[in-house]
């Protein structure tokens, strides 16, 4: 099962996506996680990428469709696995499916997660980062962090990530009506897009999820 969770920013892709890692034997694809692990491994590719990220533009499609082919190969992906955050470009869905018929492989489904937009400005505002094991928080919603959360690893550092801060949201959001909500459209062209209601609470948006992907 090869799945794409498709988006704006902060409709809760990557929570979901983790919920449902789980319980099924997929891994979660980020390419915003990936893209932060080489940020702080320091790496140069990182270091590149920051500069994109931090303004909330899309770092270079060569970058992540590299990055995304190499990790599908891995053999944790023989099952299956969830796209969450790729691809964001029409020409990134365009060059997965290359990817993927390389491998004899396509797209199962594609979940969209609709959401509206001034809830989405709370959902990013509001939200904390662990940059360590990558757990999140939120100022209003809960679960808050302190020093009980996040124990596990003493290395722990919960911050507000550089592109959750206001002036950055607002072109993220604008980033994804420019280059990402053209890639629904493409998908919906070839019969491959569902939606569902991201803005319920997280179990109610899991259990519309499981529905789609049984
Ligand atoms: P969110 O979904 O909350 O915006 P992500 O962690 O998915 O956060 O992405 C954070 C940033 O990483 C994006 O704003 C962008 O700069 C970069 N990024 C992640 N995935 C991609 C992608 N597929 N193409 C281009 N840039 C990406
Ligand atoms: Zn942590």
């Amino acid at each position: 099962m090869i799945l794409v969770f498709l988006g704006p920013p902060g409709s809760g892709k990557g929570t979901q996506a983790k919920k449902l890692t789980t319980e099924k034997n997929w891994p979660q694809l980020s390419t915003g996680d990936m893209l932060r692990t080489a940020i702080s491994a320091g790496a140069h590719l990182g270091l590149e990428a920051k500069k994109f990220m931090d303004l909330g533009n899309l770092v270079p499609d060569s970058v992540v469709i590299g990055l995304i082919e190499d990790r599908i190969r891995s053999p944790d992906c023989i099952e299956g696995f969830i796209l969450d955050g790729f691809p964001r470009t029409v020409p990134q869905a365009e060059a997965l499916d290359g990817v993927l018929l390389k491998l004899s492989r396509k797209v199962d489904q594609v979940v969209f997660f609709e959401m509206d937009e001034k809830e989405l400005v709370t959902r990013l505002s509001g939200r904390r980062t662990c940059t360590v094991c990558g757990k999140m928080f939120h100022v209003t919603f809960g679960p808050f962090h302190n020093q009980e959360v996040c124990e596990q690893n003493p290395l722990c550092n919960v911050i507000q990530r550089s592109d959750d801060l206001p002036e950055v949201i607002q072109n993220r959001l604008e980033v994804y009506h420019r280059s990402t909500a053209p890639v629904a459209e493409f998908y919906k062209k070839t019969n491959r897009l569902k939606s569902i209601n991201a803005a319920e609470k997280p179990e109610v948006v899991f259990q519309s999820l499981k529905n789609l992907v049984k």
